[in-house]
């Protein structure tokens, strides 16, 4: 068996791709022709598109020893992509997937990225979600890129654009922990200098788990704003003040449980927890905003209210220094 794709065809790397893929339900027509066809029972499609490029979005090698592996990468691609459906309150139904591979890369890289993707699809709950074609090209670095579609069920779509004052700020998940990945695998020791624990953080980075049942259940319950962390509590909140024309007033207080079990990490860093929690981006939760009758669905904690005002974002009514969070901005 040929160890790289530079001595294998197209079609014997597609061979040795397309089993290790999902089908999608609702498929009219799947891999193999010049393209696929799905059914849009709902007569909207929603539609994303996400590029990882290495030594930019991943490294192959980091300053700590960690290789990353294919199957992290394409974890990781296929979880932003399936995230942003999420922030749409929409359920992803397709994704199609371009490689851009030096002719050096190992097959065996190329077929773990394919189990990457089919894991994080599987195991973050993406049902009926299958890759349904793509496009092989070689070049000089590698390039993981994918588009998504998405149903939005005959919901409206939960935009960014519809916060109003009085609404309640509510997040999903563990904001900072993957700003906390991402220090520990930039760090020059070891992930073992830092103990066993340090590993679910690293993952956090690596292989991030956006809460995909969480986007349809917000919009079920009203909420009038949405996006997914993606940059940084801090710059995600500021993209749904300046879309809705308010201010979102974050409060610290109600923060500070997430940057708590970060301290000692943080610590042993010389780094602070809290900038990881208001700074750091790639958790992939949600930041949303509800009318205050709105029932919080399970899973949302509220951390602050939108107000009248100027659209940035403040902390306790503090204007909060976007300068110093600009360093997480790739
Ligand atoms: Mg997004």
């Amino acid at each position: 068996m040929s160890a790289f794709v530079g001595e294998v065809t197209e079609a014997e790397l597609l061979a040795r791709i397309f089993p290790r893929l999902p089908a999608p339900d609702g498929v009219l027509l799947g891999p193999g022709d010049d393209a696929a066809i799905l059914a849009a029972p709902d007569g909207r499609t929603v539609l994303s598109i996400d590029t990882l490029v290495e030594d930019h979005d991943f490294r192959l090698l980091r300053p700590n020893g960690h290789r990353t592996t294919g199957y992290d990468v394409g974890w990781k691609c296929a979880a932003q992509n399936l995230s942003d459906i999420n922030a749409m309150g929409g359920r992803a139904t397709s994704l199609v997937v371009s490689l851009t591979l030096p002719p050096s890369t190992p097959v065996a890289w190329v077929e773990e990225l394919a189990d990457g993707l089919t894991a994080a699809i599987r195991e973050l709950g993406a049902t009926g979600c299958g890759v349904v074609g793509g496009d092989l090209g070689a070049g000089a670095q590698l390039v993981v890129t994918a588009a998504v579609t998405g149903s939005l069920e005959g919901r409206e779509p939960v935009l960014r654009s519809g916060a109003q004052p009085g609404d309640i700020i509510a997040v999903t998940g563990t904001p900072g922990r993957a700003a906390a990945g991402l220090a520990l695998l930039e760090d020059g020791r070891p992930l073992e200098d830092f103990g066993g624990a340090r590993e679910e953080l690293a993952a956090a980075q690596l292989r991030p788990r956006p809460p995909l049942a969480l986007g349809p259940a917000a919009a079920v319950a009203g909420a009038s704003a949405m996006l997914d962390v993606s940059d940084g509590l801090i710059r995600d909140a500021g993209r749904i003040a300046a879309a809705s024309g308010v201010t979102l007033d974050l409060d610290p207080e109600a923060l500070r449980p997430y940057a708590v079990p970060l301290e000692e990490t943080a610590a042993l860093l010389g780094l602070d927890a809290m900038e990881w929690v208001l700074g750091g981006g790639e958790d992939h939760g949600l930041l949303a905003t509800f009318p205050r009758r709105a029932l919080l669905p399970a899973g949302f904690t509220a951390v602050g209210s939108v107000v009248p005002g100027e659209p940035l974002v403040t902390l306790a009514s503090q204007a909060a220094a976007l300068r110093g969070w600009d360093h997480f901005a790739h």
